[in-house]
């Protein structure tokens, strides 16, 4: 249920309604907007008195939210809710491109990416150091070395950072090092994951599932919302379908649908839906043209000797010249690009 109190409420009558209501059980989400404050009720809301609150006369109008879906909900927050991490920001037209390769695999060459990225303008970096293969025989990534790889990659250019994590027991060690913490497509629904990162104060960066309905990818961010992290960046990255020419379909409705149902930030990721690095240009330039918040782009300096996803990674080179495009697309949308 969501409450819009009137512009002249005063901040005593807010508290007041908002006592009443947590005294019944409930829980109470206040946004503050630019004309006014509206209370989100989480929890069992049948039995609260329709009739009393509509006659409360600081109160502009109640609406019950039929989606499960509720801190979420754009309805409880009309606003885009803007990610800062560090000095860039996503969301509320501030548009961030996170580059770098698939995993980390040698300081050269994650340093050599994060300087080649960042004068790209490239706001983050990406690295996989724990990494979700299908095969137990390919290659899991460097784990715990690897994200202190990355840190010195942070410490010699700024950029933050953004990995995966796959396992509950490396939430402090993220918690500690990380800058933004990446579910995975194959995670987005271990519910026991996305409770613990709830309990962190990282922005995390959550994937959608390989078949996963645009309502369950938003349960999810309930599942991390609901245990005090607000900070969810939710990202496309192609879904399963009929089609095998390419590695994933990019579904380029996920943008305008679901940040009209929710008020997170959607970022793209083309690498991972097309599999092949020269599809990736035109599926960022659509998704920018959709109204996507930000990329993620995988970029390696040697595609063709790449430990994991070489075939999808531009060079930095590439990386550049598609760069160039987003910033004139930005441009001519209104947005900018946070760096
Ligand atoms: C990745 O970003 O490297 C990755 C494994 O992505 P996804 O979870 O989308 O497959
Ligand atoms: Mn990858």
């Amino acid at each position: 249920m969501v409450v819009v109190m009137k512009p002249t409420a005063r901040q005593a009558d807010i508290e007041k309604l908002v006592k009443e209501f947590e005294g019944q059980g409930l829980q109470v989400g206040i946004t503050n907007g630019v004309d006014c404050t509206i209370l989100g009720l989480v929890g069992d809301t049948t039995a609260v008195d329709l009739n009393k609150i509509t006659t409360n006369e600081q109160v502009e109008r109640v609406m019950r939210v039929s989606e499960p879906y509720k801190r979420a909900n754009r309805k409880f927050h009309p606003e885009d809710t803007v990610v800062k991490v560090g000095s860039a920001a996503i969301g509320g037209g501030s548009f961030s491109v996170i580059a770098g390769p698939c995993s980390v695999e040698s300081k050269d060459q994650i340093t050599a990416v994060a300087r080649d990225v960042k004068a790209s303008g490239a706001a983050m970096l990406r690295g996989g150091a724990f990494k979700p293969r299908t095969s137990p025989y390919s290659f899991q990534g460097m784990g715990t070395p690897g994200l202190d790889l990355l840190l010195e990659a942070k410490a010699e250019t700024g950029l933050p950072i953004v990995t995966e994590l796959m396992s509950e027991k490396y939430c402090q060690l993220f918690e500690d090092k990380v800058d933004v913490i990446q579910i995975g497509a194959r995670n987005m629904q271990n519910f026991d994951l996305l409770k613990e990162v709830g309990k962190l104060s990282k922005p995390v960066l959550l994937k959608r599932g390989l078949s996963n309905s645009y309502e369950e990818w938003i349960m999810s961010a309930e599942y991390i919302m609901s245990e005090g992290n607000e900070n969810v960046i939710l990202c496309e990255r192609g879904v399963r379908t009929f089609e095998t020419f390419t590695r994933n379909t990019l579904d380029v409705s996920a943008i305008p649908a679901v940040k009209r149902m929710s008020h997170l930030p959607v970022i793209v990721d083309p690498s991972h839906a097309a599999g092949m690095y020269w599809m990736v240009e035109p599926l960022a330039l659509a998704a920018v043209a959709a109204g996507a918040d930000g990329l993620i782009i995988e970029v390696h300096n040697d595609p063709q000797n790449a430990k994991c996803d070489g075939q999808q990674s531009l060079t930095p080179e590439k990386f550049d010249a598609l760069m160039a495009k987003i910033r004139a697309l930005l441009e001519l949308t209104g947005r900018t690009l946070a760096q």
